[in-house]
């Protein structure tokens, strides 16, 4: 059985950037764009490469790659607000 729970990712100033579902434990390092269950910037419409930033503080939030196949966003740990499970 698939294990996880929803989680809410915070940028550092505040902004509730998105509620994503983590499957398992560990440290957050991508988010894939079709697991979140909210989304507060509007990563759905962005391309593969292009960096979106916070929509309140404009902070760079990480990077959109594809990872089997699928968007990700690979998060700038400076950025978000650390994650514990
Ligand atoms: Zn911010």
């Amino acid at each position: 059985m698939r294990t996880g729970k929803i989680i809410e990712i915070h940028c550092k100033c505040g902004y509730l950037l998105f509620r994503y579902f983590k499957a398992g434990k560990g440290r957050l390092i991508k988010v894939l764009i079709s697991r979140l269950t909210d989304d507060h910037v509007g990563l759905q419409k962005v391309a593969t490469h292009s960096r979106p930033a916070c929509p309140q503080c404009a902070k760079d939030l990480g990077i959109i790659m594809m990872i089997h196949g699928e968007p990700a966003l690979k998060l700038n740990q400076g950025t978000i607000e650390s994650i514990r499970i």
